[in-house]
């Protein structure tokens, strides 16, 4: 059975995975990022992979992050106990890295802890993490090393970016399965999620560029960048670290020889390697599966 493989960070990559869900169905696999994870509370917080499973499950909440319609009332609770919460979690997912952590120490891989969320919530694809082992994302800005959610939320995100390090990649290892899943693909996706903080870590791990590049499956990005802007998140200033412009051209430029081709909604000519130009912000169910369906038709095209 040939695969759709998503690479995905947050809330860009995991609408795109969602769309896809119409498009493929249980063919989709998504690989996510998982150097945004963080331990919290005793949970495994997994932001990134959590994401794409509540938004492949319809289970988002209309925030933006979290499960739909999720309560934070240990939350509360911890700040009447005087604890610092700078990293809010609702209930259900706080449950859900407690359950993770417990796996976890169980002896169980990433990959299987979060297959066990994807069934219990009934998503009919996969979402594997990119790697089983530890990769912390840390950002230097403002004069000092943040770890990544800590720049996110106690930095708020701020530019510019002095330096970005993924801890732990030059150990890491690919799961199998996500090996597995990119050589048998028919297409592989780079969602429109921050190319440097989100999908970079996921290209880093030892071997999973060389996987992509030997799969016969194409690989195409569908741009971030959305009007000219980006539409949510920092990674205006991250690119500008990276040296690469906010543009299509910047994002091509950035992944490089990995891509066959790329999704835009820029009009402008000047790109090096094969575009689909079409209007790639993903506002609602409709144009999640217009996207999704254009990315794949484009990708195939390619063959
Ligand atoms: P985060 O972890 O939630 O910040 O999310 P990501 O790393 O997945 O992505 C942030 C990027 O996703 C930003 O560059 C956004 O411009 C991009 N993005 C978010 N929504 C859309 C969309 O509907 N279409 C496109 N093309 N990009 C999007």
């Amino acid at each position: 059975m040939s695969t759709v493989v998503v690479l995905a960070g947050g809330s860009g990559g995991a609408k795109l995975a969602r769309g896809m869900l119409d498009v493929a169905g249980s063919d989709l696999v998504v690989v996510a990022n998982t150097a945004d994870d963080v331990e919290l509370y005793g949970a495994h917080v997994s932001p990134d992979p959590d994401l794409c499973v509540f938004w492949l499950a319809d289970r988002i909440d209309a925030r933006g992050w979290g499960l739909d319609g999720d309560t934070f009332h240990v939350m509360d609770a911890l700040r009447e106990l005087g604890v610092d919460v700078w990293f809010n979690l609702g209930d259900r997912d706080l449950a859900i890295g407690l359950e993770r952590s417990r796996r976890l120490a169980d002896g169980e891989r990433l990959t299987e802890a979060l297959a066990a969320l994807t069934t219990a919530l009934g998503v009919r694809a996969r979402v594997l993490p990119m790697t089983d082992d530890v990769v912390r994302t840390r950002v230097h800005a403002g004069g000092r090393w943040w770890p990544f959610q800590e720049f996110m939320i106690c930095h708020r995100g701020q530019g510019p970016v002095e330096g970005v390090a993924f801890d732990g990649i030059d150990g890491a290892v690919a799961p199998s399965e996500a090996l597995d899943a990119v050589a048998r693909a028919r297409a592989i996706v780079i969602g429109p999620s921050n190319p440097v903080v989100s999908v970079r870590p996921i290209l880093d791990v030892p071997g999973f560029t060389e996987a992509l590049c030997a799969s016969p499956a194409p690989v195409v990005a569908v741009s971030p960048v959305v009007g000219g802007k980006v539409v949510k998140g920092p990674t205006e200033a991250f690119m500008a670290w990276a040296g690469f412009g906010l543009d299509a051209a910047g994002t091509a430029g950035y992944y490089g020889d990995v891509l066959d081709g790329i999704v835009t909604d820029e009009t402008a000519g000047g790109l090096a390697l094969p575009a689909l130009r079409t209007d790639t912000l993903m506002s609602d169910a409709p144009a999640r599966a217009r996207v999704a369906r254009e990315t794949l038709d484009f990708a195939l095209a390619l063959t």
